[in-house]
């Protein structure tokens, strides 16, 4: 039996951190799930710029559905809720009310340990961009369909 990614459904894997094992979507949305007490367990390791958790590659097959309902991959069939970080409230975490563990989409562990990483990082705040910008095309479209519309009287 597997586990199963919140975000993207594929299938996650193990990686070692010191003597922290951890369940990450390498391969897929490069994704991190934490147990309960893990982000405390990584914040204390020697786990900094060079750490495989700030490596994993995402998938560019795979598109998140950021707006999607996603569920806890070890309690069965237990919802996540969507949080503000405390610390940073531009980032968004999903955490299992159950079991309290942790899901971080790519770049969000960094964004929460201040970990700078190089390189283009897809994060809820970049989300936040991309949906704007996705409704200010999508005003702009139903405008030129207007146009379009009254186009169409004038000419008949
Ligand atoms: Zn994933
Ligand atoms: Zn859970």
């Amino acid at each position: 039996m597997y586990l199963k990614c919140p975000a993207c459904d594929s299938e996650l894997n193990k990686v070692s951190v010191g003597n922290i094992l951890l369940d990450v979507c390498q391969g897929g949305c490069a994704g991190v799930w934490l147990d309960k007490n893990e982000l405390k367990k990584i914040n204390n390791s020697d786990c900094k710029e060079g750490c495989i958790l700030f490596k994993l590659k995402k998938n560019p097959n795979i598109v998140v559905d950021f707006d999607k309902q996603r569920y806890c991959p070890k309690c069965s069939n237990q919802k996540l809720t969507e949080n503000c970080w405390k610390l940073k409230e531009d980032i968004i975490v999903d955490i299992c009310d159950s079991c309290n563990g942790l899901w971080l989409d790519n770049g969000e562990l960094a964004l929460i340990l201040g970990v700078e990483i190089k390189g283009h990082q897809e994060s809820r705040a970049n989300k936040l961009n991309t949906l704007r910008k996705q409704i200010n095309t999508s005003t702009q479209e139903a405008n030129s369909s207007l146009v379009d519309h009254f186009r169409a009287l004038i000419s008949f």
